[in-house]
């Protein structure tokens, strides 16, 4: 006959509050236990998982680079799964699925907005009709990284200090936002003249992109705007290019991209006052120079 013993009853106390506390998280788990791809002798490991247990469809080398950086720098973003179409969708810690590559092909999944490569500091490449990388956004990507409503993205917000004022960012973002605060100010010390270009316009702003339906950058708390009486967006200039594009500050600029944020100045629809946490894509830039996905710095400290 079973007599609970005090040891042996802790021990059920223990493992009903665990049960009581992630019953949810049960059958996710279940489901995702699929063993992940081993990994070949000359390929780091990608965590690619096939969601029925299929085969694995093959992935072109540009895929396998923006998964690897989507993973290196958003640690939300736990493996990849692969379902029986040839679609693959991020997993994220929380469970939810982001499409990366849709069948057929989605304007705005991962992959493509990750198909125009960014150009970093000292690059500025002439901004034809068609060319503004990181212009185009996953909206179930920022969602599901920074929030689904105004309320929840409000709940998340960071007030962080910039230079002689403050900025509401999402929090995910403030670590790589405190970082080009620092950058800046030594960028400052050595050269004052920077000063007129650097006066906050604004972090965190629930609106849409002016002209169109889709939500701003702003609206997630990853973009902040830089002295806008100054430095133009392309709807209030006749200009095309602007001139700015060419001549603005680069030590601005590469604070910025040094941290994981992009230029709106290197679009065809310019936006010279904005940046934007987009680390995948400054990842992925590097990593064609280095051979390698580079540590570009995460503000994602998704322990929080
Ligand atoms: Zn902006």
């Amino acid at each position: 006959m079973f007599l609970p013993t005090p040891r042996r009853a802790v021990g059920c106390v223990a493992l009903w509050l665990l049960f009581l506390l992630f019953p949810c998280r049960l059958p996710a788990v279940a489901a995702d236990a699929v063993p992940p791809s081993a990994p070949s002798p000359d390929e780091p490991f990608l965590p690619l998982r096939a969601a029925d247990g299929g085969d694995i469809p093959p992935l072109t080398e540009e895929e396998k680079l923006d998964l690897r950086c989507l993973l290196a720098v958003y640690p939300a973003v736990r493996h990849i799964a692969a379902e029986s179409d040839g679609s693959l969708l991020l997993v994220m810690s929380d469970g939810s699925r982001v499409p990366y590559r849709s069948v057929p092909p989605a304007a705005d999944d991962v992959k493509a907005t990750m198909a125009a490569p960014y150009p970093p500091e000292p690059l500025r490449p002439p901004t034809p009709e068609g060319v503004a990388p990181g212009r185009v956004r996953s909206a179930a990507l920022l969602a599901a990284l920074y929030g689904v409503s105004q309320a929840d993205v409000r709940s998340r917000l960071s007030t962080v200090p910039f230079l002689q004022g403050v900025v509401m960012m999402h929090w995910r973002v403030t670590k790589a936002f405190m970082g080009v605060t620092e950058r800046l100010r030594a960028a400052l010390q050595q050269d004052p003249s920077l000063r007129p270009w650097l006066k906050s316009d604004g972090g965190f702003a629930w609106r849409r992109i002016a002209g169109e339906p889709r939500l701003s950058a702003h609206a997630y708390g990853i973009a902040v705007d830089l002295s806008a009486r100054r430095a133009p967006y392309w709807r209030w200039s006749r200009l095309r290019p602007h001139p700015l594009q060419q001549t603005y500050p680069s030590a601005i600029v590469r604070a910025f991209e040094d941290e994981g944020f992009i230029w709106g100045g290197k679009w065809h629809e310019y936006d010279i006052m904005h940046f934007e946490y987009r680390p995948e894509l400054l990842c992925k830039a590097r990593a064609g120079k280095t051979g390698g996905v580079s540590p570009v710095p995460s503000g994602d400290a998704d322990a929080r």
